[in-house]
């Protein structure tokens, strides 16, 4: 049986526990929650400083070119690059990843629509428990283009073969599902979709810096993500979309601002998209805040997604087994897949009083969060959480089930 000093054992061998110094995290939390909000590097405090009061305060409107700020979404865009499997000149940092999403699709379906042999497809299939924002997207993007585009919901991951035939225009999938933690399979899954002729355009919101991703070797055609979850840019930190050079000269989008213009400073009255990635930009960024993405990455480049995947699968095992073993009285059901090559860096479990237990756990410094229905999720960080944290947390999970310590009339937050 695995001990309290097995895992202070654990985090003594482990290559990544030095990082954790490198993020500004509260005593008293094991924070559980970096899928949704990563930690704050310490870096980006004094970026924050250096960006308002030196390029901001004192540089003024020369900082677009002395502090690169023009430069900035396709500089870090090259940074994220490679933990993607990115080549150079195919990621912008920018926009969020609705919006994203959002340029991807419409660009998908029109590259389908200039092809004679796909022009009347119409279909776009996607899961029914992808994250609302992609269905709400794609739905909106649909309903306002009027050419009867439809979306055809799966309802799980084994429904996708079926799914998939002559009528589909595009798949869109989130390469790790934010509630279950379940991972596709890339490469296959992208064959497939080829296999039909249809385009598939992925979202890494919950992969970017979490699992190794190789969107070339993985067939992708088109993906976006985000910058605020496991590549701790910030709260509400600008995400990104890439667009591989192959598909670069017809990638055509909709939100045809000015910095995705070829010449933005010709202040042209026709709109002409600039050759390669920048066409995907739409308008002036959040500077303060792209800036700040700047140091999560950093920290990335410390080490690498091999390293990063080896101990996320190692916490995650840790977090399963504790759970199962010390919790084992409780009503707990295991959503996530057992199975390394489908999971994600996450962990959930259902409980029926789960959302309950989530507050008491916050209340008790383990933050994890809750989503519907009935599922508590504990995200699992390789930069910043440890072994022990690990352990701490299962003990106190357990302590609370023991005795019963939730209120099971606990008001919901609008915010969970
Ligand atoms: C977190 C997340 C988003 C967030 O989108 P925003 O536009 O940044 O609010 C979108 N899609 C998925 C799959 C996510 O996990």
């Amino acid at each position: 049986m695995t001990t309290r000093n097995h895992c202070l054992e654990r985090d003594a061998q482990d290559p990544l526990a030095s990082l954790r110094d490198q993020f500004d995290l509260p005593a008293g939390v094991i924070y559980l929650d970096g899928n949704s909000l990563g930690a704050r590097p310490k870096a980006a405090l004094t970026r924050a400083q250096q960006v308002i009061a030196q390029e901001w305060g004192h540089d003024l409107i020369r900082s677009w070119n002395a502090a690169g700020w023009f430069e900035l979404p396709r500089r870090l865009g090259n940074l994220l690059a490679p933990l993607i499997g990115a080549a150079e000149d195919e990621v912008v940092v920018t926009d969020t990843t609705s919006v994203n999403l959002f340029k991807a699709l419409a660009a998908a379906l029109q590259m389908q629509a200039d092809e004679p042999a796909s022009a009347g497809r119409r279909v776009i299939v996607t899961e029914r428990s992808n994250f609302p924002t992609d269905i709400y997207m794609a739905q909106g993007l649909a309903g306002w283009l009027d050419r009867g585009y439809t979306l055809r919901l799966i309802d799980s991951p084994e429904e996708l073969p079926g799914a998939i035939d002559a009528d589909t225009a595009i798949v869109m999938l989130t390469h790790v599902n934010y509630r279950s933690g379940y991972q596709y399979d890339m490469a296959a899954t992208s064959a497939l979709a080829h296999d039909h002729g249809a385009l598939i355009v992925w979202d890494l919101a919950h992969s970017a810096g979490a699992v190794p991703v190789d969107l070339h070797a993985g067939g992708a055609d088109l993906a976006v993500g985000c910058t605020y979850k496991y590549l701790n840019g910030g709260p509400g930190a600008p995400a990104f979309i890439w667009v591989p050079k192959r598909h670069q000269p017809q990638f055509r989008q909709p939100l045809s601002g000015w910095w995705g213009h070829a010449a933005p400073f010709a202040m042209a009255p026709d709109f002409r998209p600039a050759d390669g990635i920048a066409r995907a930009l739409c308008g002036t960024q959040p500077i303060v805040s792209l800036a700040l993405v700047e140091c999560g990455l950093n920290v990335h480049h410390q080490t690498s997604m091999q390293a990063i995947r080896a101990k996320s699968l190692a916490l995650t095992d840790l977090f399963i087994e504790l759970v199962e073993q010390r919790c084992a009285a409780h009503p707990l059901g295991l959503v996530t897949p057992r199975a390394h090559a489908q999971r994600g860096s996450h962990v959930s479990f259902t409980h029926p009083h789960g959302y309950a237990v989530m507050q008491a756990l916050i209340a008790r410094g383990v933050i994890g969060d809750y989503r519907e229905p009935a599922i508590m999720r504990f995200g699992f960080t390789p930069l910043y959480t440890s072994h022990t944290d690990v352990w701490d947390a299962v003990e106190i999970l357990r302590d609370i089930l023991d005795r019963q310590d939730y209120n099971i009339d606990a008001k919901r937050d609008a915010v969970t």
